[in-house]
């Protein structure tokens, strides 16, 4: 078993080419690892939030006057427009905060 990873790590150095595409493959993983953190403490703003809904008008016809935000906590989740639509910022896998 661990011989087995030691000659999977000895060929990644042996063989720089499989070496590139590895670091790429962690980078890839770390990037995406830190974008979806910083997505998970990202709390809408009430600008951002009407922002938001204005571009669901836009998109999708719709003529309402109001929306309503819906709240978690202190934060701002997302919003409910007049006709019903519901938008809801990506939620935590786990709630430290609340
Ligand atoms: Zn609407």
């Amino acid at each position: 078993m661990l011989e087995a990873l030691f000659s999977t790590l000895q060929s990644f150095f042996l063989h720089p080419e499989f070496l590139v595409p590895t670091v790429w493959v962690a980078f890839g993983c770390v990037l995406a690892w830190f974008l979806l953190s910083a997505k998970r403490h990202h709390a809408i703003d009430k600008k951002d939030l009407k922002m938001l809904w204005k571009t669901h008008k836009q998109f999708n016809n719709c003529s309402a006057k109001t929306f309503e935000p819906i709240m978690r906590g202190k934060t701002i989740v997302g919003y409910t427009c007049e006709c019903g639509y519901q938008h809801l910022q990506e939620r935590p896998l786990v709630n430290f905060g609340a």
